[in-house]
């Protein structure tokens, strides 16, 4: 689409069992377009792992969902340990591991030993992004401060790591990070800001969009209620240029739309969303009670 070379994030289920899984790669490797998979461990061996990267895989994504017990009783039993074995299968092969932390109130104490735990197995980059919540489950279970105590004990344990020389890439993913170092000074505003520019923040709308197996089209994986077409109908560049514009209104957005760093954050419309049921209602975690230029009150 506009001579744009597009990624692919490949996720599942496990992506591997899927009966197309290698022709599909066979053609993105025709085509060179380069991509992430997000899987399972349970079938990665070394053969496995240097087959993907022969045809062009750059990361290989794993989940980890708390401590050994409670990541098993999310997943199976054994399913932490062979996670954290199969970083070293995956680094092996020369592809990028990653570990990701989806964190509620249920792990949100066990995130600290999960970093330490995915550090020691050598793991190239760790991130966390909250859970989303579903219609049966309308509470992430956090509070926003208890949500921003998350992120400074993390980032004084990313720190750490970082300076005692450890390879581990920290991906500060959540947008409120934005916020986080806004507060402690590690984010500024750059003062060539241009007024209605967006820089970055949540990419729904403009960068990412999610295609599932029945051709469905949403703008993202993680807003249940955003599906904006299928590719068996709709061609992806009309989608792109006329649906998506429905999550690209960022004055609607009921609070982030008053804050000084709505061009680079907007929280997670996911979580809004899923908590609510309205993509531009206010992030259940962002902990930021007023615009600290003008002084407004966000709330
Ligand atoms: S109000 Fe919105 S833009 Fe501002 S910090 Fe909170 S989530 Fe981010
Ligand atoms: S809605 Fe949340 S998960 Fe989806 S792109 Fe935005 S920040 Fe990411």
């Amino acid at each position: 689409m506009y001579d744009r070379l597009p990624y692919f994030y490949i996720t599942g289920g496990d992506p591997i069992l899927h009966p197309d899984f290698w022709p599909l790669l066979e053609l993105l490797a025709i085509k060179r377009i380069p991509f992430t998979l997000m899987g399972n461990p349970f079938h990665l061996t070394d053969e496995v792992c240097q087959r993907l990267k022969l045809l062009g895989c750059e990361k290989y994504q794993l989940s980890i969902d708390g401590l050994e017990q409670t990541h098993d009783w999310f997943r199976k039993p054994g399913s932490f340990q062979t996670t954290l074995e199969k970083i070293a299968t995956i680094n092996r092969a020369g592809i990028r591991s990653v570990v990701m932390t989806t964190v509620s109130g249920t792990n949100i104490h066990e995130v600290p030993g999960i970093i330490d735990a995915v550090v020691n197995a050598g793991v190239n980059v760790y991130a966390f992004a909250r859970y989303c919540p579903t219609s049966e489950a309308k509470d992430t279970g956090m509070a926003p401060r208890e949500y921003r105590h998350l992120l400074e004990v993390c980032d004084a344990r990313f720190k750490a790591y970082e300076a005692a020389g450890y390879d581990t890439y920290f991906n500060r993913k959540d947008h409120l990070w934005t916020l986080y170092q806004y507060e402690t000074g590690a984010f500024k505003i750059p003062e060539d800001a241009q007024p209605g520019m967006i820089y970055g923040g949540c990419n729904c709308g403009n960068c990412h969009m999610t295609i599932l197996p029945t051709g469905d089209v949403y703008a993202c994986r993680r807003v249940q209620i955003s599906r904006v077409g299928n590719v068996f109908e709709d061609r992806l560049a009309d989608l792109w240029v006329a649906e998506l514009e429905q999550y690209r209104q960022y004055d609607k957005f009921k609070k982030c739309s008053k804050c000084e760093l709505l061009p680079w954050c907007r929280g997670c419309p996911a979580v809004a969303s899923g908590a609510r049921g309205d993509f531009y209602g206010v992030d259940p975690q962002c902990w930021k009670e007023k615009n600290d230029i003008t002084g407004e009150a966000l709330i």
